[in-house]
């Protein structure tokens, strides 16, 4: 009777095999900027069937720029916003404080951060606005970015480009940056050619999304992260320009196809810092990347972890952290939010090193073991497993007069 047996062993190893694809999948991300689409606008976009694929993710409101009259704070520009996006810290880490293609990110970036936990994945960086890539010619030549493709404000060569990749490379984590809607803005302001231009860009992207649709039938093991998102948003009421601190060119959107924590989907109402209504209550841009690495599986090393911003999708860390120096020099200030108190620990590190741990029932901490200290403090809170962190730029001591 071998048939029984033949047919019982031919079965378990085709469960066995099932099992495995859907068990570990193999998590991947793809990050596609769409840079100067402002959110108002989009929202109209999507009221008029103009947007539909970017109707089709979950869509959250954002901010950029960091926090005003903060060292967070950076112009509501490209270089800055890609940079933070790119690395989940602010232009007080990254240093791209402008749009200037000789500035080089100064922060560990997201394409870095992954490779070093794993050599042999595969990232991509495909743009449309050139100076991206140039940020980050060092992640380039130490080749933590394995393929850069500058498209020079062609958007169609950046589809061609990262369509091509997903059906035939092997990409893990693959950035693309579409253009056309702030050249528009640029040029006509809120216009119909700029709602013209967001439908180009949104049948773009539902072209990309074909694309890995087709690859994840090819690769059934793979289960794909995919965050659109813009650099800023536009000065009122024109909508041509922007750089500024207003609500309309701080905000911005995080759209994605996965459904996120509560850090994304329930913004604070009553934020530590009132200001732009509120916005600050929302995630922010600096959110991305942690959120990448999370669902990439990158475990954060405490003893040099440094970004500002918090995952989007798994447990929740501290948030509305904020770190102050008093005006005496002598301590630094941190204050945090965290839900219902149910005394499970915060650990809190001064550059990697541990220096208390409290419970969720304290929501801040006074750090008075500073004088010895010289240049900025990076402090970490750890929180379920998730940290934040925050630099403080140390003050020399004020004498008295
Ligand atoms: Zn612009």
């Amino acid at each position: 009777m071998d048939y029984p047996r033949i047919t019982w062993i031919a079965l378990s190893m085709s469960l066995a095999f099932t099992a495995q694809a859907s068990d570990t999948p193999v998590h991947k991300a793809l990050l596609i900027g769409v840079d100067g689409m402002q959110y108002q606008m989009l929202q109209t976009a999507i009221q008029q069937n103009m947007a539909p694929t970017i109707a089709s993710l979950k869509l959250h409101k954002s901010y950029t720029g960091g926090v005003l009259g903060t060292s967070t704070e950076q112009p509501t520009v490209s270089g800055p916003g890609w940079t933070t996006i790119l690395t989940g810290s602010w232009v007080d880490r990254h240093q791209v404080s402008a749009n200037d293609e000789a500035l080089r990110n100064q922060a560990p970036s997201l394409f870095k951060q992954f490779k070093l936990a794993f050599p042999d994945r595969k990232t991509a960086s495909i743009v449309s606005w050139n100076v991206i890539n140039a940020h980050f010619a060092e992640d380039i030549t130490q080749g933590y970015i394995d393929l850069a493709v500058k498209c020079s404000g062609v958007d169609p060569c950046v589809v061609d480009n990262v369509s091509h990749e997903l059906e035939t490379g092997q990409p893990d984590l693959l950035f693309a940056h579409f253009d056309e809607p702030d050249i528009t803005g640029h040029r006509l302001g809120f216009t119909p050619e700029y709602q013209q231009a967001i439908q180009t860009v949104d049948a773009q992207l539902g072209q990309i999304l074909l694309a890995l649709q087709r690859r994840e039938k090819a690769h059934p093991e793979e289960d794909w992260l995919v965050i659109v998102l813009p650099d800023h948003g536009r000065h009122l009421p024109e909508g041509k320009d922007h750089g500024q601190q207003t609500l309309s060119e701080k905000t911005t959107f995080i759209a994605m196809n996965k459904t996120g924590n509560a850090h994304l989907r329930a913004p604070i109402v009553n934020p530590s810092n009132p200001d732009f209504k509120g916005l600050y209550g929302f995630a922010s841009q600096a959110d991305i990347s942690p959120t990448v690495l999370a669902w990439l599986g990158v475990k954060p090393d405490l003893t040099r972890y440094t970004m500002d911003g918090l995952p989007l999708i798994g447990p929740v860390g501290v948030r509305q952290l904020t770190a102050q120096q008093l005006p005496d020099r002598a301590q630094v200030n941190l204050s945090w939010r965290t839900e219902t108190p149910t005394g499970k620990p915060v650990q809190i590190y001064r550059d990697g090193q541990p220096i208390a741990r409290l419970t969720d029932h304290e929501h801040s901490y006074v750090d008075n073991d500073i004088q010895a200290l010289k240049g900025p403090i990076n402090y970490t809170l750890v929180f379920n497993g998730v940290p934040v962190s925050r630099l403080v730029t140390l003050h020399e001591q004020t004498s008295t007069p």
